[in-house]
């Protein structure tokens, strides 16, 4: 199934990342209503559609013209909005699990999400239960022991 994990507009371009079978990235043009994505199709497929439909619910981040690229922007305004950021770093970890053999992305992603906890212990929770899955699988990477220190530590004196 299909899952959007961002939108950004940006101007009259859209800008949209689905999760699907892999990720992909979706741009539509709002001026022409034409849509691109990278998955096989191309366009015209149901990615483009889960972009759109986020964006007529509002689901969308409001960047400036100035836009380096969409996902840049995202992370901009999910250091801003901790909670919405908490919500894609857990999305993108659950379907990086599913699709990323070398288990770099995955690591890549947990490496940014330790940097969100802020002591709030059900996003701590909701993390550690990601890991668990990650560490049955790469339980031989180094990179595994680090996320789980840091991740069971008991960090700025809370108790365990
Ligand atoms: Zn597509």
């Amino acid at each position: 199934m299909a899952r959007v994990s961002w939108v950004v507009k940006s101007g009259k371009r859209l800008y949209g990342r689905v999760l699907g079978t892999y990720a992909y990235l979706v741009v539509i043009d709002l001026g022409t209503g034409q849509g691109m994505c990278t998955c096989p199709r191309g366009g015209n497929c149901k990615h483009v559609m889960a972009v759109l439909w986020e964006y007529e619910r509002g689901n969308y981040i409001e960047a400036d013209a100035n836009l380096i690229t969409a996902e840049a922007e995202v992370w901009r305004f999910a250091a801003e909005n901790r909670e919405f950021g908490k919500e894609i770093i857990l999305r993108e970890i659950g379907h990086a699990l599913k699709t990323d053999e070398s288990g770099s992305r995955v690591g890549e992603l947990f490496l940014k999400a330790l940097e969100m906890l802020d002591g709030d212990e059900t996003f701590r929770l909701r993390l550690s239960m990601l890991f668990e899955e990650f560490e049955r699988i790469f339980y031989d990477h180094a990179i595994t022991g680090i996320i789980a220190s840091r991740l069971r530590g008991s960090p700025e004196g809370s108790s365990p």
